[in-house]
C-alpha cells in the first residue's frame, strides 16, 4: 500500500490592532473601552447622511510608527477606500479602509524563536476603522432581541497582513505573540485581546510536500488569544488533511473558531474575492506623509523587544529566559528597571520580577501596572537578601505581606522576627542540637556519606523556622562533625 501523502501547512496572518488614541479616526468621539452603550457616538460614526469624516493625525503618525517598527517602506501618499457590504454593526453600509494604496508595505520580521531563526514577511499595513458591536447575549431581553453597541465604530485600526510563511501553528502563535510584543513596546495598541484591541485571522492551506502552488485556503476570523491561534491551526490542518485525503475539495471560506468544542465552524463562502466593489472614499484625500514626517517618527521610536533583551542580558547578567520576558512587556521592563536600581543584585531582581512576582499577580489575575509592592520596595528587599540580613525563602515569606499589607520589608522583618540568624553562638546551639539528636547520621556521615549533610541542614532549617544562614550552616556543621570525627 502505497503511504498517504504528507501534506505542508501554509499559514498568513491577518491582524487588526487598535491604535493607542484618545479618539476615533474620524470623529472627536472617545475611544475609552467599557462605557455605557452607545454614549461614544456621533454622526460621523453614526454614519448618518452628510456628516464629514476628518482623519485624525495621530492615527497616521501612529500607523507610520507600526509600519516602521515591522521593516516596512511607508507610502508618501496612501488612499482611502470604500469596502462596501452590509452588516447591522455598519450603520454607513460600508467601511473606511484602505485597500489598493496601504499607508505601509513590504516589510519584514525576523526574530529568534526556540527553534531557530524565523523571517517573517509583511505585505501590507493598512489604516482602517473598525465597526460597532452586536451583542447576543447578556443585555436586556436578549433571548428576543439582538442589541447595538456603536462605541466601538470608528475606532482606528491597523491591519498588518503577512505574506504567508508561516508553516506550523506554533510557529503562527509565536508569530503573534512577537508581533504583540513589538506593538506594546512602540505604545502602539494596548495589547488587550479580551477587550478586543488586538486580534487576529489566520489563514490556513495545506498542499503536498514539495508541490510549489498554494493550496486553497480557509480564513479563521478574530482569534483573540495565542492559544486560539494555535489551536484553531492545529484543527483546520486535522480538517483539511482528512477533506484531501478523502478526495474532497477544500472550500475557500471564513470560518469560525469555537473554543468549547475545539472545532472551525463554517461562517460564509469567500468565493467571490471581489464583492467588496471598493471605490475611493471621495470625502477624504489622499493621506500625504512627507519623508520629514517619516524621519522624525523614527528618530522618536523607542527601543524594540529584541534589542532590550539583549541589553538587559548584556548590562544586568540577566538569564536569556528571564531578560526574554521582561523584555517582551514595557510595564515588566519600567519594572525591573526601578527593582535593579534598588536591588545590589540585578540579576536575582530579574528573577523575581519574572518567578515570585509574576506568580503572585497571575494568583490574583491583577496586572504589574495595579501590583500594591512598589519597585523600589521589592528593590529594598532584596537587598537585605544580598545583604545575608534574610534568607531566600524568608524573603518569600516577607514578600507575601508586603504584598498583602503594602507594610515595608524592614518594618515585617524586625517585627515579625523573620530576620536570618548570623549569629554564630545561636546556630552552633541548633548545630549541635541536630547532631546530638541523630547518631545515625553522624554514622552515615562518618562512613563518608557526604549527603548527610543535607539532612542535617534541613534540620537546622526547620529548627529555625528557615532563618538561619545557611552558608554558615555548612561551615558550622562541617567544623562539628570533624571534631568529632577525632573523638
Ligand atoms: P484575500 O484577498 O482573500 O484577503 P490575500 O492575498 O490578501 O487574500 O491574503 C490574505 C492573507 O492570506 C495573507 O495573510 C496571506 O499571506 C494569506 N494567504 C494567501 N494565500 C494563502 C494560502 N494559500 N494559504 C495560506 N495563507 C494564504
Ligand atoms: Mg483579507
Ligand atoms: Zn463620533
Amino acid at each position: 500500500m502505497a503511504s498517504p501523502t504528507a501534506f505542508e501547512t501554509v499559514i498568513g496572518l491577518e491582524i487588526h490592532a487598535q491604535l493607542r488614541t484618545e479618539t476615533k479616526i474620524f470623529c472627536g468621539c472617545s475611544t475609552r473601552f467599557g462605557a455605557a452603550p452607545n454614549t461614544h457616538v456621533c454622526p460621523v460614526c453614526l454614519g448618518l447622511p452628510g456628516a464629514l469624516p476628518v482623519l485624525n493625525r495621530r492615527v497616521v503618525d501612529l500607523a507610520i510608527r507600526a509600519g516602521l517598527a515591522l521593516g516596512c517602506t511607508i507610502q508618501t501618499r496612501s488612499i482611502f477606500a470604500r469596502k462596501n457590504y452590509f452588516y447591522p454593526d455598519l450603520p454607513k453600509g460600508y467601511q473606511i479602509s484602505q485597500y489598493e494604496h496601504p499607508i505601509a508595505t513590504d516589510g519584514v520580521l525576523s526574530y529568534e524563536a526556540a527553534d531557530g531563526p524565523h523571517s517573517v514577511r509583511i505585505l501590507r499595513v493598512h489604516l482602517e476603522e473598525d465597526a460597532g458591536k452586536s451583542l447576543h447575549v447578556g443585555s436586556g431581553a436578549s433571548d428576543r432581541n439582538s442589541y447595538l453597541d456603536f462605541n466601538r465604530s470608528g475606532v482606528p485600526l491597523v491591519e498588518i497582513v503577512t505574506h504567508p510563511d508561516l508553516r506550523s501553528p506554533a510557529a503562527a502563535a509565536d508569530f503573534f505573540a512577537r508581533l504583540r510584543a513589538i506593538l506594546l513596546a512602540i505604545d502602539v495598541n494596548d495589547g488587550n485581546m479580551e477587550e478586543g484591541s488586538l486580534r487576529c485571522d489566520a489563514n490556513v492551506s495545506i498542499r503536498p510536500v514539495g508541490q510549489a502552488e498554494l493550496g486553497v485556503k480557509v480564513e479563521v476570523k478574530n482569534l483573540n488569544s495565542f492559544r486560539f491561534v494555535q489551536r484553531a491551526v492545529e484543527h483546520e490542518i486535522v480538517r483539511q488533511t482528512e477533506r484531501c485525503r478523502g478526495g474532497k475539495r477544500i472550500v475557500q471560506e471564513s470560518r469560525q473558531w469555537d473554543d468549547a468544542s475545539g472545532r472551525t465552524v463554517a461562517m460564509r463562502s469567500k468565493e467571490e474575492a471581489h464583492d467588496y466593489r471598493y471605490f475611493p472614499e471621495p470625502d477624504l484625500p489622499p493621506v500625504e506623509v512627507s519623508e520629514e514626517w517619516v524621519a522624525e517618527v523614527r528618530e522618536r521610536l523607542p527601543e524594540l523587544p529584541d534589542a532590550r533583551k539583549g541589553r538587559l542580558i548584556r548590562d544586568h547578567g540577566l538569564s536569556p529566559d528571564d531578560a526574554a520576558q521582561i523584555a517582551d512587556s514595557p510595564s515588566l521592563t519600567r519594572f525591573f528597571e526601578a527593582t535593579a536600581g534598588v536591588a545590589s543584585n540585578a540579576r536575582a531582581a530579574g528573577n523575581w520580577v519574572t518567578g515570585e512576582v509574576t506568580r503572585r499577580l497571575k494568583q490574583d489575575g491583577a496586572s504589574i501596572d495595579a501590583v500594591g509592592v512598589t519597585p523600589e520596595a521589592l528593590g529594598r528587599l532584596l537587598a537585605m537578601v544580598d545583604a545575608g540580613r534574610l534568607s531566600a525563602s524568608a524573603a518569600k515569606d516577607v514578600f507575601e505581606v508586603m504584598y498583602g499589607t503594602g507594610r515595608e520589608a524592614e518594618h515585617i522583618v524586625r517585627t515579625e522576627g523573620l530576620s536570618q540568624i548570623g549569629d554564630e553562638a545561636e546556630l552552633r546551639e541548633h548545630v549541635t542540637a541536630a547532631i546530638g539528636q541523630h547518631p545515625d547520621a553522624v554514622a552515615r556521615f562518618r562512613a563518608g556519606n557526604e549527603g548527610t549533610l543535607g539532612f542535617f541542614v534541613g534540620q537546622v532549617m526547620r529548627a529555625t523556622r528557615g532563618r538561619a544562614n545557611p552558608i554558615l550552616v555548612n561551615e558550622l556543621l562541617r567544623s562539628e562533625l570533624a571534631s568529632r570525627d577525632t573523638e
